[in-house]
């Protein structure tokens, strides 16, 4: 076991500048993972650097993710709950759900009606057919709702 396991299995998921000492090819091989958002051209998927967070498998998905947001508040700006889950939907569904369980704390809800209407706020329920979609509701109407 590494310097670094030794500290993360004591202290949770921990950005780079908190670890003990670099990470190296060892502590990857001792089962030091690394997670951060990327975005598709090279940038973090929600706008400027990302703090990347260094874990164990062993961790809880949702500590990891609280932690990478509690160290990147300037992203929780730039983005709003369902641009955030789409992001980290590239991570697999296991990451989508731990998102799910801990973006309330961080994000803003979604359900918001402004002055003139309905305004694009990411993910809602359909009070007609009950799926969730993305967007406006009128579209949502007018477009895919199933409901008769
Ligand atoms: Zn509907």
């Amino acid at each position: 076991m590494t310097l670094n396991v030794q500290y993360l299995r004591e202290h949770g998921p921990q950005p780079a500048s908190e670890l003990p000492s670099g990470v190296t090819i060892g502590d990857r091989k001792a089962g030091v993972c690394r997670w951060t958002l990327r975005g598709s051209h090279g940038q973090t998927a929600m706008g400027g650097s990302a703090t990347m967070i260094y874990h164990l498998e062993e961790h809880d998905k949702r500590l990891i993710i609280k932690r990478f947001l509690d160290l990147n508040p300037q992203l929780v700006d730039a983005k709003d709950k369902a641009g955030f889950h789409r992001s980290v939907r590239s991570h697999g569904e296991s990451w989508l759900d731990a998102a799910r369980a801990v973006s309330d704390d961080y994000f803003e809800r979604p359900e918001r009606l402004q002055q003139g209407g309905w305004v694009d706020q990411g993910e809602q329920t359909c009070p007609m057919c009950g799926e969730i979609f993305e967007g406006q509701l009128p579209t949502h109407l007018e477009n895919e709702c199933s409901s008769p």
